[in-house]
């Protein structure tokens, strides 16, 4: 166990509080975090902590990675912005090509933005135009955004829409399958049956399918609790909106840059080829960057200035995004968050057994929902338990949150060590147990 000191911490946060809105931040625990490499984050008071979450799956190549620490200091030392509303510069055109390289098909074309809220938007913006429709179809506990926009197209919260409606209108969300919370004996085939009947259910009563611009799925999703859709749903969900002119449209913003052990989470579902992608987070290892990457034809459905920021695209953040990328590929990290998520997983599935608590273990890539219950039959949520857990690793030294109160979130860096994953387990087991017996004393409720 590290020695935990939070004088300094406590000074700075006590003047934040004071200054800084209540709705821009998600209270864990306090940690004020001075520098980081890797998969270790240190503390303005010289803790060390074993990073989990990798700055919500935005540091996929580790903090501070060298080579993008120097091709973020070379660019700034060249160019550091220039809107590229009027003119071009070369890492846009660099970046633009690779990612529209790199996304599933051929004839991609990809529109810069700042946040994945602002790509999100930009999805709803290019289904509408190319269609010429105005529905948009998208689910329960997805998280897309913050702008008004992708907030619409999120299902994940009350305190995301409160006080802030109306919002946009023709968003109608279906439920996401729910692997976990299954009916009696239901096979996987049966369960993706049923669900598509739920995701048809408005298409026969109040929507008009020819009236729908597109679907916007995670088919993995993230800040919904780290879920996989069934490979058949997703086949089902495609061929519908084939079927009836409607975009596939896959924010990628969390599980893309090789999260889930694929380059961008749709490649785990073979055969499918989305219209619109976004992309954001990782992109630019931080950095606000984000992009929208679709089919050549509907991307060109819009015409400037429809999607113009002034600070999108920009040099630095583009040059770090194709460091980002270099890391990628150099270092082989998508089949790493493959094969450590495969260890990952089994070590999960062995605290499980000496953890009842454990409900549902998750895994694809390095990325996981460990979801914690009152009981593995009743599969009741327990948000008190997963707090105290988070908490009591947080004290031994590892820095995680949960999903929707009672989920671990296990995303770590992609460049975790062997070593360093070992003990953040140890450490997990730890505080699991402490949870258990009820020996963690939390600052804040
Ligand atoms: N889409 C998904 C799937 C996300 O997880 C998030 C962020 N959690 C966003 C979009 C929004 O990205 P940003 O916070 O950069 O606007």
């Amino acid at each position: 166990m590290i020695s935990q000191n939070h004088r300094l911490d406590q000074q700075l946060i006590e003047r934040e509080d004071q200054y800084m809105a209540t709705a821009a931040r998600i209270n864990y625990y306090d940690l004020v975090i001075d520098h980081a490499h890797g998969a270790l984050l240190t503390d303005v008071d010289g803790n060390q902590y074993i990073d989990l979450l990798a700055s919500a799956s935005a540091i996929n190549v580790g903090h501070t990675h060298p080579h993008v620490v120097k091709a973020i200091q070379e660019q700034a030392a060249k160019l550091i912005h220039y809107t590229p509303a009027y003119f071009h510069h070369q890492p846009e055109q660099q970046l633009a090509e690779r990612l529209a390289k790199s996304a599933p098909g051929t004839d991609n074309e990809v529109a810069f933005g700042n946040s994945g809220s602002d790509a999100n938007d930009a999805i709803i913006k290019f289904a509408r135009a190319y269609t010429d429709r105005q529905y948009i179809v998208a689910y329960t506990d997805a998280y897309h955004g913050s702008t008004y926009g992708s907030m619409s197209l999120s299902g994940v919260s009350l305190n995301m829409v409160r006080k802030m409606g109306p919002l946009l209108p023709g968003i109608v969300h279906v439920p996401y399958p729910d692997c976990y919370r299954t009916l009696p004996h239901e096979t996987e085939h049966e369960l993706a049956l049923r669900y598509f009947e739920a995701f048809k259910a408005p298409f026969d009563s109040y929507l008009p399918a020819e009236e729908t611009a597109c679907v916007i799925i995670e088919p993995i999703q993230g800040d919904g609790g780290i879920r996989k859709a069934p490979a058949e749903y997703v086949q089902l969900v495609y061929d519908f909106c084939h079927q009836h002119g409607i975009l596939f449209a896959v924010d990628e913003v969390n599980q893309g840059m090789g999260r889930t052990g694929k380059m961008w989470s749709i490649q785990n579902f073979p055969g499918i080829r989305p219209d619109l992608m976004s992309v954001g987070k990782s992109l630019a290892s931080g950095l606000p960057l984000s992009a929208v990457i679709g089919r050549r034809e509907v991307m060109e459905s819009l015409a400037a200035p429809a999607h113009v920021f002034t600070t999108a695209a920009n040099p630095v953040c583009c040059a770090a995004a194709l460091a980002t990328i270099d890391v990628l590929e150099d270092e082989q990290l998508v089949t790493r968050s493959s094969n450590y998520g495969r260890y990952a997983k089994e070590q999960f599935l062995a605290l499980q057994q000496r953890h009842p608590k454990i409900g549902q273990v998750r895994m694809y890539g390095l990325n996981g929902g460990i979801e914690l219950v009152k009981d593995q039959q009743s599969k009741q949520p327990d948000p008190e338990f997963a707090s105290d857990v988070i908490y009591a690793a947080f004290e031994r030294g590892v820095v995680m949150i949960t999903l929707k109160g009672n989920i671990l979130r296990f995303q770590p860096p992609l460049v975790i060590t062997k070593s360093q994953l070992d003990t953040a387990l140890a450490v997990l087991d730890e505080a699991l147990t402490a949870a258990e017996q009820r020996l963690v004393k939390r600052p804040r409720g």
